[in-house]
């Protein structure tokens, strides 16, 4: 089978490779949809930059795949041929506390946990071999470039949005329009937020979150964006921020727009922030929540919401490309002037 490699110059090779065969406990996907995620450009893609988690071993790349079964290792207790699956993107040792707690994103087991695209082979490749226990089940309403994009992006936007809570009474700001802001936008219009408002810079972003109604008013950003958020919520700022960007200075101002008692979440990886704590925060009574991605149970939750709301996770990719141009799909993503980009086989390329 062919697979994808990112050799960290800004290119990707595709090399053979055997087929592997499931062992206990795992199982064989055929891919149908796998995206590219931005830490894949910022920790691999361009250089390799990542450590640790994010460390990677030069493996076939792509830590969010959805596929059919097609053969299972002895061993298995739930899953069977055929079963169309979502790959939590992190297999982790199964025992340890952030194990038993669904988040085996923060598995404590050095030698065991190893992340799909990173330390073990991903998505970008005709098969993909899984363990079973990291599937979640893609229902029939979903398609597999729906299921793509659960793990990594929509569930940890869901993750972070269920920590600060969302409502009918919240004006939100999204600072970030990538796919991981957009995905945070057409959740919060799902859960029912009154007001959101967006801020980037890349126009081909701006321009998709009004397209696609996911956001009311987008800003481009720039040192006022403060004050226009505050003229946008009758002078008092949102009552939730959420950061997508990793921007310093959108940091900053998803902060300094949030109003009293509002609450802010941390989702974009990398880079840091400056704020003034006593007027910044202390004095608003704000809060500050960071939240890494998310947990299987949680996933699944996500999966049946996304099922009773309609909500498509897959009209947010832009870009569909079969794996031998693999190598245009990441340099497109790496360009930013896109929404999400999909690497599609069978069905799901038309
Ligand atoms: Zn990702
Ligand atoms: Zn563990």
């Amino acid at each position: 089978m062919t697979g994808a490699y990112l050799p960290g110059n800004s290119t990707v090779v595709l090399k053979e490779v055997a087929v592997p065969a499931p062992g206990h406990g795992e199982v064989l996907l055929r891919m149908k949809a796998s995206t590219i995620c931005g830490s894949d450009i910022r920790c691999i893609y361009h250089e390799h930059l990542g450590k640790g988690p994010e460390g990677y071993q030069g493996v076939i790349a792509g830590h969010e795949p959805c596929g059919q079964i097609v053969k299972v290792g002895p061993g298995c207790r739930r899953f069977g041929e055929g079963d169309r699956v979502i790959v939590y993107h992190i297999s982790g040792c199964g025992v340890c506390n952030d194990c038993r707690r669904g988040y085996m994103i923060s598995c404590t087991s050095a030698q065991y946990r190893r992340a799909y695209g990173w330390q073990r082979d991903g998505g970008m490749a005709e098969f993909l071999l899984a363990e079973e226990k990291d599937l979640i089940a893609l229902p029939p309403e979903l398609s597999y470039a729906d299921g793509a994009q659960v793990a990594c992006g929509f569930g940890t936007v869901y993750e972070g949005l269920e920590k600060v809570g969302i409502s009918g009474n919240d004006a939100v700001l999204i600072t970030g329009l990538g796919p991981v802001g957009l995905a945070t936008a057409a959740l919060c219009r799902k859960l029912g937020a009154r007001q959101i408002i967006g801020i980037d810079v890349v126009k081909e972003r701006m321009r998709l979150a009004l397209d696609l109604k996911l956001c009311d008013e987008v800003l481009a950003s720039g040192a006022d964006n403060v004050a226009e958020v505050r003229a946008l919520t009758g002078g008092q700022g949102v009552e939730r921020a959420v950061d997508c960007s990793a921007n310093d200075a959108a940091r900053a101002t998803a902060i300094r727009a949030t109003r009293k008692w509002g609450r802010i979440v941390f989702l974009g990886e990398g880079g840091r922030v400056e704020f003034n704590p006593s007027p910044d925060l202390i004095h608003d009574q704000k809060t500050i929540f960071g939240s890494w991605v998310t947990s299987t149970w949680l996933m699944e939750e996500l999966v049946e919401r996304l099922v009773a709301w309609k909500l498509h996770p897959a009209d947010l990719v832009t870009h569909r490309f079969a794996l031998d141009q693999v190598g245009e799909a990441y340099a497109l993503m790496a360009s930013g002037r896109c929404g999400k980009v999909a690497v599609c086989f069978d069905e799901e390329m038309n």
